[in-house]
């Protein structure tokens, strides 16, 4: 698993075969997957690929042979093609569903949605001496840290006072939870759940700048011991985070729209303005394919069907519209909200919040 998810969809979506269609072939294998669907896949594209593209579809197959075998037990995406000397791969954490996609491009959906749904996020368990960072990603523990303050809980007697054992005892407290909004300041730019017993957490919220202040999910209160449960209660807060997300990102989408702002909606609309580089956030039903074309020679996008490009007559594409705006996208930066919200359908299945217009 890269990195950063991200950037790996964005190098994967600036790539097309300006002359050729149907040369780079897209494999989503889930570790349960039955030998027999590839064979099927493989079989169905050799009926239909002709010619140089046969020829590529065959050399490719066997350079992601290898990919696969490696990765045995593992959800695995494999992009390929022999021709451009082009193979990447990722494993995945999570279940997805088996797909073998022949296409001038790299098929990006399944990839974009799992980085939209499984957001990465970290999760904090503290209390006053000790505290257990963990950093998930697709609803599993990538790594954890560790820290630990040797901090006096009783007040031996003799020595100094009890009101001097308070306030170091405070002092120390507060040294601790500054080095851990110290170590949780690497992960900044991630959504926060802080959990763990009594007090410590509920001051450690109150001292935190505000930068992290803003990635704050919730806060929970839980015995330190209960990790496991606590994780799942923590992937299923940022689940639904998510579903608000792309709950209110419909709802803002509407609003523009009503006062003829800063949206786009439909598909000859929303593929203009993402081509303009005009997308802030696009906005995707999704279940929802439509049939379209494109010319990889002119990057001409159109919905419906057409054999030849009506430009330079060079043989088109037979793609999902939706998948070509998508890839688009990814290529401008823009973020991308896939949701089942029923409003999307009726404003045509696709719009954008608009970063000018
Ligand atoms: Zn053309």
């Amino acid at each position: 698993m890269p990195e950063n998810l991200n950037e790996f969809i964005r190098e994967l979506s600036e790539i097309y075969d300006r002359d050729s269609n149907d040369t780079y072939i897209s494999i989503y294998l889930n570790k349960d997957a039955n030998k027999k669907f590839i064979e099927r896949r493989i079989k169905a594209c050799e009926s239909i690929l002709q010619g140089e593209e046969l020829k590529n579809f065959t050399n490719s197959m066997k350079d992601i042979e290898d990919v696969i075998k490696k990765n045995k037990g593992n959800n695995i995406a494999i992009f390929t093609s022999h021709k451009h000397n082009f193979l990447k791969y990722l494993s995945l954490n999570v279940k997805i569903k088996n797909l073998l996609i022949v296409d001038s491009s790299p098929y990006l959906r399944p990839l974009a949605r799992i980085h939209d749904e499984w957001e990465s996020f970290t999760l904090l368990l503290v209390n006053s001496n000790y505290a257990k960072i963990f950093s998930i990603s697709m609803g599993q523990v990538e790594n954890t840290k560790k820290l630990s303050a040797d901090i006096m809980n009783k007040h031996k007697k003799g020595g100094f006072s009890q009101a001097r054992f308070n306030r170091l005892r405070k002092g120390a407290i507060h040294e601790f939870l500054s080095e851990v909004i110290e170590a949780l300041q690497k992960r900044a730019d991630e959504r926060i759940i802080i959990a763990g017993p009594g007090q410590a957490k509920l001051q450690l919220k109150s001292m935190l700048p505000k930068n992290l202040e803003d990635h704050l999910v919730e806060t929970i209160d839980v015995n330190i011991d209960d990790e496991k449960e606590l994780l799942k209660e923590s992937i299923h807060l940022v689940s639904e985070k998510e579903k608000q997300k792309s709950h209110e990102a419909v709802q803002h989408l509407k609003q523009e729209i009503l006062k003829d702002g800063l949206a786009a909606y439909g598909i000859e609309e929303t593929r203009d303005a993402v081509k303009n580089g005009q997308v802030e956030l696009l906005i995707i039903e999704k279940d929802c394919k439509l049939p379209g074309w494109i010319c990889e020679h002119c990057q001409l996008v159109k919905q419906g069907t057409n054999e030849t490009c009506p430009y330079c007559g060079k043989k088109t594409s037979k793609v999902d519209i939706l998948e070509e705006i998508l890839e688009f996208a990814e290529r401008t930066d823009a973020e991308i909200e896939f949701t089942d919200d029923e409003e999307i359908a009726k404003l045509g299945h696709i719009g954008a919040i608009l970063r000018f217009k």
